[in-house]
Formats: structure tokens, sequence, C-alpha cells
């Protein structure tokens, strides 16, 4: 049997809609449910592995992808949310009844990722998201009870799938950020 990776690529990944252009969130409550309005698609789709981001029960990824602040609304049970960690990064809006997370903030507006929201688009039941395109901070799945022993057959499996393993992000986004910086340095102009 094949590792599970994440309920939503498990069985091979969905590729993304041409032309979708959004879809609300829902939260997991059986009633008065948490939605979030998203008009636009998603970017840079990928799972992730690391400790902060929501998972599904038994996952061993999460799935994360980013969408324009301004595309991003609270359309029903705003009441119900409350950020998980104040002083993170990444400000997580998690219902506190589900404890699904339904979206995450940046406030600093320094932040390479300023102006991002992220979100998990397995919250919707639209189909057409962006796919997602790599796996992000892969070896902290250790971190929350994998067995290092493992790790060889996660990677294997991210790989079949066509996402590559990486123990940060991606290099194209680890660019990105490290050139932000560099702006912000002045070491680049552009
Ligand atoms: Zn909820
Ligand atoms: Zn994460």
């Amino acid at each position: 049997m094949p590792i599970s990776i994440h309920p939503s690529v498990d069985n091979g990944v969905k590729p993304g809609a041409a032309n979708f252009a959004g879809g609300v969130l829902s939260c997991k409550c059986p009633s008065d449910k948490v939605s979030v309005r998203i008009s636009a698609q998603s970017a840079h789709n990928h799972v992730c592995g690391c400790t902060k981001c929501w998972k599904p029960a038994g996952a061993l990824f999460s799935m994360v992808a980013v969408v324009p602040r301004d595309k991003l609304e609270v359309a029903a049970n705003a009441g119900k949310l409350k950020i998980v960690d104040e002083s993170a990064v990444i400000q997580r809006h998690a219902c506190t009844a589900c404890g699904v997370h339904m979206y995450g903030r940046i406030e600093n507006k320094g932040h390479p990722f300023y102006g991002l929201d992220f979100v998990h688009t397995e919250l919707s039941s639209e189909s057409g998201w962006s796919a997602p395109e790599f796996a992000a901070f892969v070896s902290s799945i250790i971190e929350s009870g994998a067995d290092p022993k493992n790790m060889d057959g996660v990677r294997a499996r991210l790989r079949e799938l066509k996402l590559e393993p990486y123990d940060a992000l991606s290099p194209a986004l680890m660019d990105f950020i490290a050139t932000h910086v560099a702006k912000a340095k002045g070491v680049r102009k552009n």
C-alpha cells in the first residue's frame, strides 16, 4: 500500500482548471460553518510537512496555497474565528469549534509574502484550484511523530506523485525570499 501523504493527492494530483476564479472554503462544523469566499485562483499550492499548518486527521502533510489577501473575505460566522498564535509570522485564523484553519495572514508589511493569504483549498467543494507543485519542509514531519526510518519511502512516494520533496520551500520560493531580503538590505536594486 502506498504511503498516505494527504487525501487530496493520494489518488494522484488533479490538475487545476484554466479560468478557475475561486470558491468558498467551509470549516468542518456540522452547522454554523465558518465560510470564506475567495475570488481568485490559488497559487504556489504545495504539500507542507511543517508543524504549524493545519492537516486533516491522519495526514502526514498539509496542503496549502496562497491567494491575494484582497480577494479573500469571511462570508459567514466570523465570530467563531480566533488567531492560533498571535506571535507567529503567519497568523492562522482557526475555527474555535472544529479547529480548522480557515486562512493564514501576514501582517508584517516588510515580509516577502505580505499581501498573500495562506489557504487550504481542500475546504472548498469546487474543483479547479491550482494543483500542488512540490513538497515543502518534508523532514519536519518527524517533529510531528513520523518515523525517521520511513523518510526514504515518503520522499519516494512524493516523487512518484511529481511533488518534488524539499526540506525548506521550493528553490524558486527560497530565491524569491532571498531576493526580497537582498533588496531590503540594498544589495540589489531590482
Ligand atoms: Zn468549524
Ligand atoms: Zn506548513
